[in-house]
């Protein structure tokens, strides 16, 4: 089976891990501050703090903006559900703004119009997650516009998107959002096999997410000073987010390939382009301002009718196809809170047409002719 994506474990990954198996440290240890500075700096951040998950950054994003019951936090349809889930852990009520239909991210266009409506209706968002989806930059400028003018957080999802950039920037660089969020689950561009980071453009805010991620506890110095080098308190009530010194071993060393990731997964994405040229489907989208991490190589059939056959022939012979995504308002769970069908009509019919190819640093020229070979007999 070819895999849709896959992560790349050498000798000196193993060697890391255990180095640090070895060490004293099991649970969170020295390598866990190494590797937030290394994110940071390789990001341009001043400030990171690493959790368990991408899904545990975005909850303590938006604990740390102080997101709770009564408030709205807005995100794309397209996108896996932790984007909007966050919101419901705070007793928040999450929304959706539908896709724009080149980028596949969150339209500005749709978040300009539902901004203007929530003014009138007095139900504006008090944090808006934009997700980069397969890597892609969303127009973060416009977004950080509206952003002022409307008085809401951002908080970038770039769970798919380390390595990327933004007019010539880094994601994470933190220009023009309050908190970004990296997943290093084994399928995304680098792995610490769970494993999540916020990178946060304000040290108060990564002092916070620091304390929710370990059961909101403190070691005030002073405080330590008067009652005894032993002392600690709970200000409030925090969870065991915590990454471990093993995982961070090994983020370090995944961290150190990531430009030799980014230089390959663009390389096969170029090579997609112009293989599939000829068939009746659409290849990615590119955005002149973005240079994409190349998370996900992702086509839209001409004919979305074909989906269904064309993935089960894939599939059939051995190429691990897949579809991103499944608009989140439509999982029965969010039904449940009252979207229905129709509600996000770009993101639907993206969804009938999507299909995930193959694309990780590993795939061999070889496998992705065999790819693009079975995918023409598919179509034919
Ligand atoms: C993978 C992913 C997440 C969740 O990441 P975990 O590290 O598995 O919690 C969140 N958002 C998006 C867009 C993702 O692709």
């Amino acid at each position: 089976m070819i895999p849709y994506g896959r992560q790349d474990i050498r000798d000196e990954d193993v060697a890391a891990v255990a180095a640090a198996l070895r060490s004293d440290w099991l649970t969170q240890g020295p390598l866990v501050p190494r590797f937030e500075a290394a994110v940071a700096e390789r990001c341009g951040a001043t400030s990171a703090v690493a959790v368990n998950s991408a899904t545990s950054a975005l909850h303590l994003a938006c604990l740390a903006l102080d997101l709770g019951p009564g408030d709205h936090l807005w995100t794309s349809p397209n996108t896996f559900v932790a984007s909007a889930n966050c919101a419901r852990y705070c007793g928040a009520t999450a929304d959706f703004v539908d896709i724009d239909r080149d980028s596949l991210n969150l339209s500005v266009a749709a978040l300009a119009d539902k901004l203007e409506q929530a003014e009138r209706d007095g139900r504006l968002p008090k944090v808006v997650v934009p997700v980069h989806f397969a890597g892609q930059s969303c127009d973060m400028a416009a977004i950080a516009e509206l952003s002022r003018r409307y008085g809401f957080r951002v908080i970038e999802d770039a769970s798919h998107a380390i390595g990327g950039r933004y007019r010539g920037r880094p994601i994470g660089q933190g220009g023009s959002s309050d908190i970004t969020v990296f997943s290093f689950h084994p399928v995304k561009i680098i792995t610490t096999g769970e494993g999540g980071m916020a990178l946060c453009r304000d040290a108060a805010l990564a002092e916070h997410m620091a304390a929710l991620r370990s059961h909101g506890i403190r070691r005030d110095p002073a405080r330590q000073a008067e009652e005894g080098p032993w002392f600690y308190e709970q200000t409030e009530l925090g969870f065991n987010y915590r990454l471990t010194d093993l995982q961070a071993a090994l983020g370090l060393t995944q961290l150190a390939r990531l430009d030799e990731y980014l230089a390959s997964r663009r390389r096969l994405a170029d090579r997609y382009d112009s293989l599939l040229a000829d068939l009746p489907l659409r290849t990615p989208w590119r955005d002149p301002a973005a240079d994409s991490a190349w998370h996900l190589y992702v086509v839209r059939l001409n004919d979305a009718s074909r989906r269904r056959a064309v993935f089960e022939h894939l599939r059939s012979a051995g190429i691990g196809v897949n579809v991103h995504y499944i608009p989140v308002p439509l999982q029965p769970d969010y039904r449940g809170l009252g979207f229905v069908p129709g509600d996000f009509p770009a993101a639907e019919d993206y969804y009938s047409r999507a299909l995930t190819l193959p694309l990780y640093p590993t795939l061999s020229e070889a496998e992705q002719d065999r790819v693009v070979a079975v995918l023409r007999e598919a179509l034919a």
